[in-house]
């Protein structure tokens, strides 16, 4: 098989990549050994336009939101599913010095938070003592419909290599790539956290980070939002049915769940749910996360048919439609990838 773009990796980076590619009629062959714990198939999909306990305004969620909004509606059609749902995010505030640093954010720029009118509204399904606050408009991605749904397009058309990537088999030329029998003129890591050990990338500043989630089932709680409280409890596309996370772990043994998020999390939620719960699932993933916080993106200076498209950290669903866009453009028309994301500001280091 001849394609133009060999893809490795089919979690959001290289499923968005292959939506892109295939739009402006490239070429694409995708590997991809589906591990159950790579970081699309854990995270929460949530796209939150406010980060932090500053309230800080997203990295440029002006652009990238919008983005990737469109992109997940216009995916929904094709696949025939919904794929995402506007939600706004009940903060509730841990200390009264909390709930003063949002009024005096809200007073700042209320482009995204809003003082909650019913500061009493959850009393039935949650312990709160400090009210709450409100961040509009966020939105839930729906990565387990989204990621198989894509696989079983890309496997229907011929397109799909279901197996783990093997450096073995792969030949690179001065004018080809060959991969098993099929040849390729580019080939783009969007491997996620095995990026870290990728032989022509692992010199970039990953920074790998740990987190865990629940999937627990409690009925009765309103909808139409994320709340958060420390954790974060989303709503699932089943009814009833909530992911609860996370952790952030600089230092990890192993990328399995552990006994201690289980109990901390359990207690957590005893504390704060009014309504009883039971867990059905506890998962893990490694974030592919860098060190300044942006992405990789673009051909290595050396190897230039060999490119990246990784490093999305804790928002890859509002980051890949955007970078992964942009990629493609850079493929098919040429244009330049954003300076602060390329990887060509890491270009000494990754000649070495
Ligand atoms: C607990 C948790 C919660 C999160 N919540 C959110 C959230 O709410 N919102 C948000 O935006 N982000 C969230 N994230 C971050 C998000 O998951 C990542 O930014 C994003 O999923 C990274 O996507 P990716 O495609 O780069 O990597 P991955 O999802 O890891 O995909 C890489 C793919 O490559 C495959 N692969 C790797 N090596 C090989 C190989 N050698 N051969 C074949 N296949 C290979 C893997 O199996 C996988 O399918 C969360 C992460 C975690 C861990």
């Amino acid at each position: 098989m001849q394609v133009d773009v060999l893809i490795v990796g089919q979690g959001i980076c290289g499923t968005m990549l292959s939506w892109f590619l295939q739009k402006e009629g490239v070429s694409i062959a995708v590997v991809d050994d589906n591990a159950p714990g790579a970081s699309s198939k854990v995270a929460a999909g949530i796209m939150n336009p406010v980060t932090g306990r500053r309230y800080v305004t997203t990295w440029r969620i002006e652009d990238v939101m919008p983005f990737a909004r469109r992109t997940y509606e216009s995916m929904g059609e094709a696949l025939d599913a919904r794929l995402l749902q506007q939600k706004s995010v009940i903060d509730f505030f841990p200390s009264p010095q909390m709930r003063n640093a949002f009024v005096e954010r809200v007073k700042e720029d209320d482009t995204y938070l809003h003082p909650y009118p019913d500061h009493n509204g959850f009393n039935p399904y949650f312990h709160y003592e400090f009210g709450c606050g409100e961040i509009r408009p966020a939105y839930m991605i729906h990565f387990a419909t989204l990621l198989p749904l894509f696989r079983t397009r890309l496997s229907d058309k011929g397109q799909l290599v279901a197996d783990t990537f093997s450096l073995a088999d792969l030949e690179l030329g001065l004018d080809h790539i060959r991969y098993g029998d099929i040849t390729a003129g580019r080939l783009v890591f969007c491997d996620g956290a095995a990026g870290i050990n990728n032989p022509w990338f692992s010199l970039l500043p990953f920074a790998a980070n740990k987190g865990e989630a629940l999937i627990i089932h409690c009925e009765d709680l309103p909808g139409g939002h994320i709340f958060k409280r420390g954790l974060t409890l989303a709503p699932l596309p089943e009814p009833g049915t909530y992911w609860v996370g996370s952790s952030y772990e600089w230092e990890f043994a192993n990328d399995q769940p552990s006994e201690a998020f289980y109990n901390r999390t359990t207690a957590h939620l005893q504390a704060w749910l009014k309504k009883p719960f039971r867990v059905v699932d506890h998962m893990a993933a490694i974030r592919p996360a860098t060190l300044e916080r942006r992405p990789f993106v673009g051909f290595h200076p050396q190897f230039p048919r060999i490119g990246i498209l990784n490093g999305m950290g804790t928002k890859g669903a509002s980051l890949a439609p955007f970078f992964a866009h942009q990629l493609a453009s850079h493929i098919v028309h040429g244009f330049p990838v954003a300076d602060e994301v390329s990887v060509h500001r890491f270009s000494r280091i990754l000649s070495k």
